[in-house]
């Protein structure tokens, strides 16, 4: 794009190297251990409590908010992973102020809820950091279940397959697993590597097998499936997107969000992207 002022008013140009790195790095640091327990102590462990209510997942949070506030953080990843596998990325990019902590009794008394996405990430760091796993496989059951999709629902009922004693053999159309995770999530909310390192995690239990650039439709059918598995869990995800139905909306240069996303993600070097000039960047981030 040639240097100069668009008639929008906008001026392109290019993020110092700097600006690119804050940009992409970790939109909320994690809590250390002190900020951990100050924020759990925040917690009244209420009875029948709002946050709960309001998680789509139903973690139990005044447990685990306890168990922090107790010194015992694996036993707070326990009570998140029994009910969410994929707990350390939810902690990540849940809409918490939308859910939980908008029904956080501290933020309708004082508009400041606890930080349940923080302390939910401090808890299932630590246990991801030390690999440690609260599952048993039950005794082989002799079947072999195929899941398609490695993104988040697929990861979710493979490992609750591989609790039950069942095999389980993933595919994924990307070379990469963990869908959304992997292609969609904005940079800065998922960093390091994180949507790998969940994928590695939760196929550590074993019996998990994944298969990569292989696509319904593409590659083989249903019915190869369901001939070859004693059973098929369908878990492509909902990847499409709305169409704007703006005009030119299919020009040249124009992508939709999602999209965008995963090509920033795949980015090596942001600087020389032919879309990194500022004032896109800048609106995008
Ligand atoms: S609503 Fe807030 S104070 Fe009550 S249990 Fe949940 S996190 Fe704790």
């Amino acid at each position: 794009m040639a240097q100069g002022v668009l008639k929008q008013g906008i001026a392109p140009g290019r993020l110092e190297p700097d600006q690119y790195k804050s940009n992409f790095a970790d939109l909320h640091p994690p809590l250390d251990r002190h900020e951990a327990y100050v924020e759990a102590d925040r917690c009244y462990f209420c009875y029948d409590a709002p946050c709960m209510n309001a998680c789509p997942t139903a973690i139990d949070i005044p447990l685990f908010i306890r168990e922090i506030a107790t010194g015992n953080p694996m036993g707070a990843a326990e009570t998140i992973f029994e009910q969410n596998i994929s707990g350390g990325m939810c902690a990540r990019v849940c809409p918490t102020e939308q859910l939980c902590e908008e029904a956080c009794v501290r933020e309708e008394a004082e508009g400041k809820p606890v930080k349940i996405g923080q302390l939910q990430r401090y808890a299932t760091d630590i246990a991801m950091f030390h690999g440690a796993q609260f599952f048993e496989r039950a005794a082989p059951s002799g079947k072999t279940i195929a899941v398609v999709g490695a993104g988040p629902a697929g990861l979710a009922a493979a490992h609750r397959l591989a609790v039950k004693g069942h095999d389980v053999v993933m595919f994924d159309a990307r070379p990469k697993s963990g869908g959304l995770n992997e292609y969609g999530i904005a940079s800065y909310k998922s960093t390091d590597g994180f949507a790998q390192r969940e994928v590695d995690y939760v196929t550590a239990i074993g019996g998990i097998s994944i298969e990569n650039d292989k696509a319904l439709g593409r590659d083989f059918s249903l019915e190869d499936l369901q001939a070859k598995y004693s059973a098929v869990f369908l878990g492509m995800g909902t990847g499409g997107v709305n169409a704007l139905r703006a005009e030119n909306e299919d020009a040249s240069g124009v992508s939709n969000a999602v999209d965008f996303i995963a090509e920033l993600r795949r980015a090596t070097d942001l600087a020389n992207r032919p879309w990194a000039a500022a004032s896109s960047l800048s609106a995008a981030a």
